[in-house]
């Protein structure tokens, strides 16, 4: 009887000091390593809206061709010049993806889909865009790129200190710049995981006379210049393409360019 009682007690304690421990023992719950390169992206990014499978309502929104993984090699960066929240304003968009202030990406096409966003870059670049209403020249809003529309109360353009006035200057956010740097290393490592690389980072500014503001020296500075130098990237800067204007000096000390005619 009592060798009885005292193998009971012994069980009991096991039992205890086991339950004890697993009581407080953190349950494992983290999430499994991201392992593709989309998984990465949606793990450092505040979201991931895809947009690739839907259905486009304009023509401009729509695919204009298709390329093989080996056949483009860059990335050019653009600022949409205009200020939304809502990522449905997207789905039209002629570019592969944009990222909205809040740092959310959206997915529009893969990179094997052409599509008409830069002029002269289009075939060989994959476009991003930065939603935000930035300026050419940070700090300086007559560089601002300005829309042509029409007043309804006046019947003509608006001007100039008009739009500034009505649409003040939305620079890049912090949060944009975390999930570019993200985004570009996404396309990276997709590229290469299909046998094709990217060698370049280019800006619109650089396909097309009519972008000089394209995307603005703070989008140049706080992700073109650092993702390049991360993901081993060649920024050309005395390079253009057709009617597009090299990096200005304005933009960095490596470029040669002048800005435009007013602002050297
Ligand atoms: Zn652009």
């Amino acid at each position: 009887m009592f060798r009885f009682l005292y193998s009971d007690i012994i069980n009991w304690t096991a039992q205890f000091v086991t339950r004890t421990i697993e009581s407080t023992t953190p349950e494992r719950t983290e999430a499994p390593e991201p392992e593709t390169p989309l998984e990465r992206l949606e793990a450092s990014v505040p979201g991931v809206l895809d947009f690739r499978g839907r259905k486009r309502t304009k023509s401009r929104g729509k695919s204009k061709g298709n390329r093989k993984w080996d056949k483009f090699d860059a990335i050019t960066w653009h600022q949409t010049a205009v200020y939304f929240e809502d990522p449905e304003t997207c789905l039209n968009m002629p570019v592969h993806a944009v990222i909205m202030p809040d740092g959310r990406v959206v997915l529009l096409h893969n990179p094997t889909t052409i599509m008409w966003h830069a002029h002269a870059l289009n075939r060989k670049s994959i476009g991003i865009e930065i939603a935000c209403m930035a300026e050419g020249i940070e700090g300086n809003n007559n560089t601002r790129n300005i829309p042509r529309k029409i007043n309804p109360l006046t019947g003509k353009n608006w001007t100039k200190a008009e739009w500034l006035r009505k649409k003040p200057t939305m620079e890049a956010t912090d949060a944009q710049i975390a999930s570019a740097l993200a985004l570009a290393r996404y396309y990276a490592e997709l590229t290469e995981e299909n046998e094709g690389s990217i060698a370049y980072q280019h800006t619109h500014r650089q396909g097309h006379s009519s972008r000089t503001a394209d995307p603005g020296s703070r989008i140049f500075q706080k992700i073109v210049e650092p993702s390049s130098a991360e993901l081993k990237h060649t920024i050309r800067y005395n390079w253009k393409r057709k009617s597009g204007n090299p990096i200005p000096k304005k933009w960095s000390d490596k470029a040669k360019a002048r800005y435009n005619w007013r602002y050297d």
